[in-house]
């Protein structure tokens, strides 16, 4: 990933970075106020921490991006395969209030100018998609369950059904999460990745009489089968886990960790 922003820190992919239409955007760690085990750009309204922190966090990232914070738009992401089109009417929503966040939904989608779609992470999947001749954007959070329901697949069928996109216009932007690398799953997950994906084999690395999950190449391929060629898929490769310093891990961290975020802003 290339650097976008030094304070806050945000990264963006290659295959976007050149574009004048789109603004892509991955946040870190780096450049926040919020502090100890949040330190110090967390995104994810928790506990934690007062809420004032996190939102200043956000404005931080806002205003290094030269993005309106009130079209930062949040959803509750469940772990579903629901998705949301945004528009005038729910922009924002969830930006200061998490209970207003974008209820029962994992993936935004839009094509108005000027909104940001922001999907949180700590480990789950972030995958941005965006239509370079429609102008579709489309922000979306992928755990085990969301890349089992396939929801990376659904959210660009849905541009391909209802927005016209060709997914041969399609970019996709696969961000920092944990990587086979350390994503050592149970018995629960092998059975579901198992009967979910007929190539399941390359996606289930056996490791020492355990097995881990490719996150990463499960999203990648379910993009590939909407028809959005291989070129167009850029995947981070970097494991939140293993670069905890610069991502929040859930997984490093059992869960008591912030959030860091992916989102697009259709110029
Ligand atoms: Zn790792």
């Amino acid at each position: 990933m290339i650097e976008l922003t030094q304070a806050p820190l945000t990264l963006t992919f290659e295959l976007f970075a050149n574009r004048n239409d789109v603004l892509a955007f991955v946040t870190t760690r780096v450049g926040g106020e919020s502090s100890d085990h949040l330190a110090s750009c967390n995104i994810g309204i928790s506990e934690f921490e007062p809420a004032s922190t996190t939102i200043s966090n956000r404005q931080r990232i806002c205003t290094a991006l030269n993005i309106d914070f009130e079209k930062m738009t949040f959803q509750s992401q469940a772990h579903s395969d629901s998705i949301t089109v945004v528009d005038s009417n729910n922009a924002g929503a969830g930006n200061r209030i998490k209970t207003q966040s974008i209820s029962n939904s994992d993936a935004l989608i839009t094509q108005t100018k000027g909104i940001t779609l922001f999907a949180q992470a700590a480990d789950c999947v972030p995958i941005i998609l965006y239509d370079t001749k429609n102008k579709v954007a489309a922000a979306i959070h992928a755990g085990w369950r969301g890349t089992i329901k396939r929801i990376a697949q659904k959210t660009a069928q849905k541009m391909i059904a209802e927005f016209e996109c060709n997914p041969q216009n399609i970019i996709a932007g696969i961000g920092p999460s944990i990587g086979r690398c350390c994503y050592e799953v149970g018995s629960e997950v092998v059975d579901a990745v198992s009967s979910s994906f007929p190539n399941s084999a390359n996606l289930l690395i056996s490791h020492n009489s355990k097995y881990h999950f490719d996150l990463w190449e499960a999203n990648k391929e379910q993009l590939e089968e909407t028809g959005i060629p291989i070129q167009n898929i850029e995947v981070a490769k970097i494991c939140t886990k293993c670069n905890n310093t610069l991502f929040f891990s859930s997984r490093h961290d059992n869960g008591r960790t912030g959030r860091f975020g992916i989102g697009i802003t259709i110029i």
